[in-house]
């Protein structure tokens, strides 16, 4: 008889991008002449650059000829990506980082997902509230947890981002092994400072912990004090796997590219205490089950390096930020206490009541969508996310009529 990962079957159906476009549905049956602003998504909406494109289409030509012709490739990347990546992500900014401890995949949603089967079954693991659902449900189908309960798993360390830390969650105040830590947030928006960064490394390096870090915000930075990578922070190397994409960074959502850094002297124990490096886990569980990014993708990739590609995705960004700035100019005119948007596309904003029933008034009121925060934890009710992602006269046309809606 063929049996089940009974632990599937504690992960919480998430509703919550069906619940939202079913209530959009609704919404737009009952007022077929409002033409609905959605700004709860968090996928780009703007076109790759033309370094990238270029460099897309050249690769491809490439493929049609039998000379230059490109099969499988090496299942970690092409050294001219890691190279690429290497010099321009992390050696420009003092972080000690070679072409060979990054591993280039087709995304960072699958990455955070399958570095947990790395580790034991008994770890104990810290994770953020709210949060990207990744880290929490691929650690539920592990069995790392126990039963859902009123609003958490059991077994779990929450780590709360609220009001009162500013949306960087303090140090837990029990021993946990494995930690995700997600800056600039998704959702929140939240950095974190060299010095709150150092706190966790140091933790991590006194208590034999692990840190995964995802930066896949970071080239939404604007504030040059903040950390790009936790390999900006001294000691990280040993106890900081990092993971980052150019889907939000250089619009590949769609196209598909991101890659994971793993330290050589990055390091976790066996049962008998006998200390094993994590590259060499990772790399053989990298070639076993994965087969490479395509040729074409990792040289539009690359592309994103070039001068040209520097200066056009710089824009591609700018122009998100722009509607950062718009959306938290409103929000300081309404009154509305919130996080983010300032070195992030997202703003994490108070609602001052239950996060569905803002959404609610928001849709009904201003034909405008956000996303609940109740949807990525419990710490998120109350809370409702709206992304930057959408064209200028989107937002600033959302803006005004969300104004309009919360002043009369
Ligand atoms: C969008 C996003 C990613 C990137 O995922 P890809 O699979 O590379 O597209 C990673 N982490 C967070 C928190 C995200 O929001």
């Amino acid at each position: 008889m063929i049996t089940i990962n009974e632990h599937y079957l504690k992960l919480q159906a998430s509703y919550l991008f069906s619940d939202i476009a079913k209530r959009v549905a609704t919404f737009q049956k009952n007022n077929p002449e409002q033409d609905i602003i959605k700004l709860g998504i968090g996928d780009v909406t703007k076109g790759l650059t033309p370094a990238s494109i270029k460099a897309f289409h050249s690769a491809v030509d490439e493929m049609a000829e039998d000379t230059t012709f490109r099969g499988y490739g090496p299942e970690q990347g092409y050294d001219f990506l890691r190279e690429a990546i290497a010099i321009n992500d992390f050696q420009s900014r003092g972080a000690d980082i070679s072409a060979d401890e990054i591993f280039v995949s087709d995304g960072a949603k699958c990455d955070t997902g399958n570095i947990q089967e790395l580790f034991s079954q008994d770890i104990k693991i810290a994770i953020p509230d709210p949060v990207y659902p990744v880290y929490l449900d691929t650690n539920v189908m592990a069995g790392r947890t126990g039963t859902f309960d009123d609003g958490k798993y059991q077994g779990l360390v929450y780590l709360d981002s609220t009001k009162d830390n500013n949306f960087v969650p303090s140090l837990p105040s029990e021993n946990v092994d494995l930690i995700y830590l997600c800056f600039p947030n998704n959702p929140t928006g939240s950095t974190i400072s060299k010095a709150d960064l150092k706190t966790w490394v140091d933790y991590a390096r006194e208590h034999k912990a692990l840190i995964l870090f995802d930066a896949a915000y970071e080239a939404f930075i604007r504030d040059e004090s903040l950390p790009k990578s936790i390999y900006e922070i001294e000691g990280a190397k040993e106890v900081a796997i990092e993971f980052r994409s150019f889907s939000k960074s250089a619009g590949f959502t769609g196209t598909r590219c991101a890659y994971t850094v793993v330290p050589k002297e990055c390091a976790a124990y066996d049962s008998a205490g006998t200390k094993h490096l994590l590259h060499g886990l990772w790399n053989r569980r990298h070639c076993t089950k994965f087969n490479g990014v395509s040729y074409p993708v990792q040289r539009a990739a690359e592309a994103v390096y070039s001068a040209e590609g520097k200066t056009q995705t710089k824009a591609l960004i700018d122009y998100y930020m722009e509607n950062s700035a718009v959306v938290c100019k409103t929000m300081d005119k309404l009154g509305y206490d919130y996080v983010g948007g300032k070195n992030s596309p997202y703003i994490w904003i108070d609602g001052q009541m239950d996060s569905w029933q803002f959404f609610d008034m928001l849709l009904n009121k201003a034909g405008v969508v956000c996303t609940p925060g109740a949807g990525f934890g419990k710490c998120g009710n109350g809370y409702i996310r709206i992304s930057a992602f959408n064209s200028h006269d989107k937002v600033r046309e959302a803006m005004d009529r969300l104004t309009n809606a919360l002043t009369d």
